[in-house]
């Protein structure tokens, strides 16, 4: 029943798209709701696709982030080793002995990332490395190997290398990129499979999320939309370490309402909204409080005159690294709390979240 969403994660997890290079997530997004209704891109590199429904009003947008985090090339040693920097929040911990993936206009260029054998460290070896002492070895022998017969310059985009792994308890799936391939995976579903509804639904995948909500701004200017749904992979809590009374985001715990996090205020009758159609279709769902983090709501809600926005999440374990872990059922949860509300949310719900 879920074969559809799992090859489609399986595809938009394996495309490469890290900040400022989402080109192949947003084919994947184009070629797949390029059915659907008239196509739009902003001229940061956001794609919107509208679709229409009953009433011109309101336009509700579907958004989610195209791009995952990554890291450039910012030079190559004289013996072929590139050294790099990142794009988006890494911790250099999870990155020794992890592969990647660099693009060049040649190709793409596999290379594995490396630092010193713990047998030649003369110093603690309990110190997390810094990642300016981290380096990508592509196998090149000299810069001009690595230039000329590789393509690697200054400036190419470097990829995590995650494979997509089903693991052994089957509801459950690994793979790099996950925040936010599970965001651009259910809009593009809920285009897909939407049948009536009393708006206009616009699903729309933005750029350069990782890097400060950049894309999402332009975006939002050229879409207009009256109310937002963001789509997110957000961290999951529920392992070794953390406390088990607190936990917003378990793995099969069902879609995460985000009410509160550094970047937003959900609109408190829209987070009500979506708490009751949860209920009332029997949809599993967790609530999310959080101190830190954002996402493109942050940007969205404070474009144009405001526009009233609620985030949707499928919690994830050990995003921003290569491994990334989610449950397919809180996938399907957040598919249909989202199919759920765009069928519901008509002019006068949306004039019952205002304040006049
Ligand atoms: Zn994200």
């Amino acid at each position: 029943m879920n074969e559809t969403s799992i090859e489609l994660l399986k595809s938009l997890t394996q495309a490469d798209g890290i900040p400022g290079y989402e080109t192949e997530v947003r084919e994947i997004f184009r070629d797949a709701v390029s059915d659907v209704g008239p196509i739009g891109t902003d001229r940061l590199g956001s794609i919107f696709c509208e679709r229409a429904g009953n009433a011109e009003q309101p336009r509700i947008l579907l958004d989610s982030h195209l791009d995952e985090i990554g890291f450039v090339v910012q030079s190559v040693t004289d013996n072929g080793f590139v050294k790099f920097l990142p794009l988006g929040g890494w911790w250099a911990h999870t990155l020794l002995a992890q592969r990647v993936t660099i693009t060049t206009k040649l190709g793409k260029v596999p290379g594995v990332v490396g630092s010193t054998p713990p047998h030649l460290l003369s110093g603690s070896r309990d110190k997390v490395l810094d990642m300016k002492d981290l380096f990508i070895d592509i196998g090149a022998e000299s810069e001009e190997q690595a230039a000329e017969a590789f393509g690697v310059l200054p400036g190419c985009p470097i990829a995590p290398y995650g494979p997509f792994m089903p693991l052994k308890n089957d509801k459950l799936f690994s793979a790099k990129a996950f925040d936010n391939r599970v965001g651009v995976a259910i809009v593009i579903e809920a285009l897909l499979r939407l049948d009536e509804h009393p708006n206009t639904v616009i699903g729309a995948g933005s750029v350069q999320e990782e890097v400060g909500l950049r894309g999402a701004r332009t975006m939002a200017a050229s879409v207009e939309p009256d109310l937002a749904i963001v789509l997110e992979g957000p961290p999951a809590d529920d392992t070794p370490g953390l406390s088990v009374g607190a936990t917003q985001g378990k793995l099969g715990g069902g879609v995460q309402i985000r009410i509160i996090d550094s970047s937003m205020i959900v609109n408190p009758k829209l987070a009500d909204f979506a708490i009751e159609t949860a209920k009332r279709h029997e949809i599993p769902y967790q609530l999310g409080v959080r101190q830190s983090g954002g996402t493109d709501g942050g940007a969205i809600h404070q474009s144009g005159r405001g526009v009233p926005s609620v985030v949707l999440g499928v919690p994830s374990r050990y995003i921003h690294s290569h491994v990334s872990i989610i449950n397919i059922d809180d996938y399907t949860a957040a598919l249909d709390l989202t199919m759920h509300l765009v069928r519901e949310i008509d002019a006068s719900a949306l004039e019952g979240f205002l304040f006049g």
